[in-house]
């Protein structure tokens, strides 16, 4: 048996199509472009990547784009007051603070500032709490991402054994939260989880969010489950001196026992900007008191 491989790129793909129809409905009816700001502190080479693609992307959709790029010994109080502005600028429908932020700074704090109807990310406690409770917020992207890669491939999820490996606020946490909402039954496993292949065996979906290589063998795979793979990791090639992106699930190994497996690169990696976009327009939409059906995106 081959699994079939979850195409990521071509479902994000067809969420910004998505995304840019109702962007350019909505400057259709308010006279002015969805806004998502975008703010960078600091020169992380990975970062400034992550933003510069976030701005392309947010432009091609028919969006505004707004980055803000600021030294990386700028005072928290400058970054505090630069998140104000955006806070109450018309312009601005959604805030992205670019994580991680220099060692001086508290990363809870800056989040607690971005006003929550503005929280594209979804990290705020207010939308931690929204999810926690079931009531329309902002949920993290990657997560967000994972869910409608699932629901795609199986349709309803009810009553699926779910086990979620990591518990990070990003995405271990709120992927649990959603798929419970989903009513499956959940696990959450991490790094104290005892016997974790036996635990993983049991799922009949796994989402692997642990940043270790090729972690998840074969052999804890259940035939035919949904695997998720959110890991990102770089390895070396086979050839000298270079490097080779791998999830944290085996992904030879899985794709000989289970139903599905997203791919590491063009699985759940593309979701995540493409989710940004559309969290960043949802924003759009309920802060201008325009109706947004429930399933339109
Ligand atoms: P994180 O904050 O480092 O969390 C990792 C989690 O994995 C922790 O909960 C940790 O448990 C658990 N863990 C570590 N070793 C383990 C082990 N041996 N067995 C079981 N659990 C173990 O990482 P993250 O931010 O959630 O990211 C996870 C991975 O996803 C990374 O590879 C990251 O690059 C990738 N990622 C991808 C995207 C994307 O595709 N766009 C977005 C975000 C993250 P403890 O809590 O007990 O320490």
């Amino acid at each position: 048996m081959t699994a079939a491989i979850i195409d990521g790129k071509a479902f994000a793909a067809s969420l910004r199509v998505k995304v840019g129809e109702l962007a350019a409905a909505f400057a259709a009816k308010t006279g002015r472009k969805a806004g998502l700001a975008v703010v960078l502190v600091g020169e992380d080479p990975a970062s400034q990547v992550y933003v510069r693609s976030k701005g392309k992307q947010t432009v091609e959709a028919g969006m505004a784009s707004f980055e803000h790029k600021l030294p990386a010994d700028t005072p928290e109080a400058d970054l505090l007051a630069l998140i104000d502005q955006l806070n109450t600028d018309p312009a601005v429908d959604g805030i992205l603070v670019q994580l991680p932020l220099p060692g001086h700074m508290d990363e809870q704090k800056v989040i607690a500032a971005i006003n929550p109807d503005k929280d594209a990310d979804g990290f705020h406690v207010i939308n931690v709490g929204r999810l926690g409770v079931g009531q329309p917020g902002f949920v993290p992207c990657t997560p967000l991402g994972c869910l409608m890669l699932l629901k795609d491939q199986l349709g309803s999820l009810s009553g699926l054994n779910a086990v979620v490996i990591g518990r990070s606020n990003i995405v271990g946490k709120p992927m649990a939260q959603l798929l419970l909402a989903e009513s499956c039954t959940v696990t959450i496993a991490h790094s104290r989880t005892k016997d974790l292949p036996a635990v993983v065996r049991r799922a009949d979906i796994v989402v692997a969010a642990v940043g270790r290589p090729e972690m998840v063998k074969a052999d804890w795979i259940k035939p035919g489950a949904t695997v998720i793979d959110v890991g990102i990791n770089r390895v070396p090639a086979a050839e000298e001196g270079k490097t080779r992106l791998v999830g944290d699930v085996d992904y030879a190994g899985a794709m000989a026992v289970a139903g599905a497996v997203t791919p590491v690169p063009g699985g759940v990696g593309p979701m995540t900007i493409a989710v940004l976009l559309r969290n960043a327009l949802v924003a759009a939409y309920r802060n201008a008191g325009l109706e947004l059906a429930a399933d339109a995106i």
